[in-house]
């Protein structure tokens, strides 16, 4: 179907009912268990959305980021939270350097199989020992010959157990402290689990997307791996920055949306005292403020999202929308869990996974303390702090 058959009242009422077949028991069944949510994925891959921003002539529909959000609210607001984002986030995203760097034989080998669902990605940059220092990353591609040899550690791995390609951050020439950004060099290659150790991580939220320790042994690449050029890696990385923030403000507002529809519903029904709760301005405001909150950071997620996709500069916006709705939507599930008192803390309510899962957001995939440094650096001229 050409893109332009599409509209944003159509693509939200499609994704909804695609995710409502799911909804909150799946997602907590799937969380208790640590099932990855295949179904789910099914489903989307199915109707062809998770191609949704690969080009039409890689398999993808070819929209933009503005209907990848739309697409990513709702499956937050259906009870999906972030374990539905992120299993739809890991096939729309990671795959950016690759549509944007990659040769043209990567992208037609691998971006129909992703948009179809066919194979499964995982995207390895943090490592233990420099956290958000990225450019101190220590995993090392070495040329031997007409290979590359891979050795080092990551950390924190989503998909790694399911992976079958990995889009590897590694360093191909020491650090120079002049240029730190320079000398890393990106991989799309396979996971090769004879020379690639995968531990899975026990972990606080979203269970069903697995987390994981790497420890990599003389993994063999490409030339035809490597992403743009030998040297540049970070600049292609640095392309999915904006993107991935605004995505996850999309997400994030659906899910704090979860919450207080559920806060809401039982502020009306609980009835103590001999009136419902939400008579109570203490109980009546904090959601008021809520819904305040989650609908400014929409509106800045749709202000970054529309730059985004018209080529415009929108770090500032971007950064904006990622923090304005991680910091709204914790506050919504936080709240959620007040109103509901000590049935919070019941799991067939569901609040106390989005706001396990919106606290997850703080610190990944950047961490709040950092879009302030950016903030601070780029945008109010003041010295760098990092
Ligand atoms: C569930 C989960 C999934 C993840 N998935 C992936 C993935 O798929 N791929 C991947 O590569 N990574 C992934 N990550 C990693 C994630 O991006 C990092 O955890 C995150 O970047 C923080 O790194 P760190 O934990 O090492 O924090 P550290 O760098 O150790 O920092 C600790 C704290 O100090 C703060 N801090 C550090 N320096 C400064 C400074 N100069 N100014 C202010 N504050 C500072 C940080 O903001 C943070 O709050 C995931 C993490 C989690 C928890």
């Amino acid at each position: 179907m050409a893109s332009n058959a599409f509209d944003l009242d159509m693509i939200r009422t499609n994704a909804r009912a695609l995710a409502d077949q799911f909804g909150d028991k799946y997602w907590a069944d799937a969380d208790k268990h640590k099932k990855y949510p295949w179904e789910f994925i099914r489903a989307f891959a199915d109707n062809g959305w998770l191609g949704v921003t690969m080009p039409e002539e890689y398999g993808g529909i070819g929209l933009g980021l503005t209907e990848a959000g739309v697409i990513l609210h709702e499956i937050g607001e259906s009870g999906g939270g972030h374990s539905g984002a992120s299993a739809f986030q890991y096939y729309v995203f990671p795959p950016g350097p690759i549509i944007h760097h990659g040769s043209e034989e990567m992208k037609r080998e691998y971006l129909p199989k992703l948009a179809s669902g066919e194979i499964m990605m995982c995207f390895g940059v943090t490592e233990p020992d420099c956290g958000v220092d990225t450019s101190r990353i220590k995993t090392f591609a070495k040329k031997v010959g007409d290979r590359w040899i891979i050795n080092g550690q990551k950390v924190w791995i989503s998909n790694a157990q399911n992976a079958d390609r990995i889009l590897l951050l590694t360093r191909t020439s020491p650090r120079n402290d002049e240029r730190p950004f320079d000398g890393m060099t990106l991989f799309f290659c396979d996971l090769d689990r004879t020379r690639v150790k995968v531990n899975r991580i026990e972990k606080l939220a979203r269970n069903c997307i697995d987390s994981n320790e790497l420890f990599i042994e003389n993994l063999e690449a490409r030339d035809e791996d490597v992403v743009g050029e030998v040297g540049q890696g970070f600049k292609c990385l640095i392309d999915g920055l904006n993107p991935e923030r605004i995505a996850v403000a999309f997400a994030q507002i659906g899910t704090g949306r979860a919450a207080l529809n559920k806060a809401v519903q039982y502020a009306k029904e609980r009835v103590v005292f001999d009136r419902a709760i939400g008579k109570n301005q203490a109980i009546a405001h904090p959601l008021a403020d809520s819904y305040i909150r989650l609908r400014s950071a929409e509106l800045m997620a749709f202000e970054a999202a529309r730059k985004f996709d018209a080529g415009l500069p929108c770090g500032e916006e971007s950064n904006a929308a990622k923090f304005l709705a991680t910091e709204a939507a914790f506050q919504a599930a936080d709240r959620a869990m007040q109103t509901l008192g000590g049935y919070s803390y019941a799991l067939e309510y569901h609040v106390e996974r989005y706001w396990r899962e919106t606290r997850l957001l703080k610190i990944a995939p950047v961490s709040q303390e950092m879009v302030l440094n950016y903030v601070s650096q780029r945008i109010l001229d003041l010295p760098r702090s990092y």
